[in-house]
């Protein structure tokens, strides 16, 4: 039987699996979370077409988890590797839900009963979520998991409030972590990245001004399924946000901490300055630039009408500092590029492009794994053959090899599932 073990469930890993499935290879998908969909399931629209992320992304999903040549190894992690190209074998441990995925319909009636509530992750911390949950609604597998490390019961003894209302029977606090062995002829690694944390900048003043925030929390923000339903709000005091500074390049193109451009930071700037308008005429939005990459195709027309049909207006510069004034609006410090002096703009909202890095248990997979890793920390791949890590059998697609945007991940992961085939042929 021809196997291939992809390992990460978001755009890049749905995407390969999908490709290899419709070959007639059978594919183990392996995800950390309790859900496939990765970081794209977190995204609004997407540019250049401001098209729904969920729309794109969940039919793919639910492709995966209906495909009869996909296994779905969800909240399970990969331990241990032995074997060469054309006979790996790895040792998966699939952690306890405490919920039976057989037997749980997704009713939410234990959510409702649940009485702990926790910063909800998926929502950057914007909202709480119930330490029995599903993480979003259009998850895969539509199933609950209880976060063991919140869950009353699990922790003191005491509670069962969502067993007892679960007319399925599917709570099973005796669950325990399982091991399994998988075979394949070849590996796929697209385990995705992580985004830098804007606090080590002191001089952004991020944890600090509750009116800075990150572009994945303004996103979660914009989102109409997100905790504030689409509506732009100040967290300091619930007023809607009217004058937006987006600055780019926070921790990218910097010697001191990431030398790399990110490479989609621009574009998404850009994108939720024209989201924002849309939602309110009213939105003013500055976008704070070192230069402007909008390499792509169709991006730099995107900018365009950013600029004259949404009224973005972009400032070349190099932003210094952050303070607020005494209603905690974000006083933006920088330096104009164009004239070369010193200015300041007050904002309703700052929001930081962050740089986008390796994910530190990227490290210890590819040590795992026995491939390389590059000098930022990312996987190692040729830059003649681009998908294939320094381990025959063994391929890498997406964000785990770099910063790329979504087109370009899904290209890889095509790229990836064809040479991972040509490995079982
Ligand atoms: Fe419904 Fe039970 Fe599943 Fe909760 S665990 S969603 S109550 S079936
Ligand atoms: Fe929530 Fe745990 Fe109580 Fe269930 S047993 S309702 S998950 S706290």
């Amino acid at each position: 039987m021809k196997k291939v073990l992809v390992i990460g469930g978001g755009i890049a890993g749905i995407q390969a699996a999908l490709d290899l499935a419709e070959m007639g290879i059978q594919v183990h998908l392996v995800e950390r979370l309790p859900t496939i969909g990765g970081r794209m399931a977190q995204l609004d629209k997407t540019y250049p077409t401001n098209d729904c992320s969920t729309c794109i992304l969940a039919p793919k999903m639910a492709e995966c988890a209906r495909h009869p040549n996909i296994a779905l190894h969800t909240y399970s992690e990969v331990t241990a590797l032995e074997g060469d190209a054309g006979e790996f074998r790895a040792r998966v441990l699939h952690y306890p839900r405490y919920v039976d995925e057989t037997k749980c319909t997704g009713c939410g009636e234990c959510v409702a009963k649940c009485p702990i509530r926790v910063p909800d992750d998926f929502n950057m911390g914007l909202q709480q979520r119930k330490a029995i949950y599903m993480t979003f609604p259009q998850a895969v597998p539509q199933v609950m998991t209880i976060d063991a490390e919140h869950c009353r019961y699990l922790q003191q003894g005491k509670c069962g409030a969502c067993a007892r209302v679960c007319e399925a029977h599917a709570i099973d606090f005796e669950q325990t972590a399982q091991e399994q062995q998988i075979d394949a002829g070849a590996i796929i690694v697209a385990t995705g990245y992580d985004f830098f944390d804007p606090g080590e900048l002191s001089q952004f003043g991020y944890h600090q001004y509750p009116n800075v925030m990150t572009a994945l929390e303004i996103e979660r923000l914009i989102s109409a399924s997100g905790p504030t339903e689409g509506h732009l709000i100040r967290p300091s005091d619930g007023r809607p946000a009217r004058r937006i500074g987006f600055i780019q390049c926070v921790g990218s193109r910097d010697v001191r901490h990431q030398r790399f451009c990110s490479a989609v930071c621009c574009m998404h700037s850009s994108k939720q300055a024209v989201l924002a308008k849309e939602h309110d005429p009213q939105v003013e939005s500055f976008v704070f630039y070192t230069d402007f990459r909008a390499s792509g195709k169709g991006f730099r027309e995107y900018v365009a009408r950013a600029r004259e049909e949404y009224g973005v207006t972009y400032v070349r510069s190099r932003v210094a500092q952050i303070t607020e004034d005494d209603i905690h609006n974000p006083i933006i410090h920088y330096e104009d590029a164009e004239t070369s002096r010193p200015a300041q703009m007050a904002v309703d909202l700052a929001v930081l492009a962050t740089s986008l890095i390796p994910r530190p248990a990227t490290t210890s997979l590819a040590y795992l794994l026995g491939i390389e890793i590059d000098a930022y920390g990312f996987i190692k791949t040729d830059p003649f053959a681009p998908v294939d890590t320094t381990r025959p059998g063994i391929f890498a697609a997406g964000c785990c090899r770099g910063p790329f945007d979504i087109p370009e991940s899904v290209i890889q992961a095509s790229a990836a599932a064809a040479r991972a085939a040509a490995i079982n042929i």
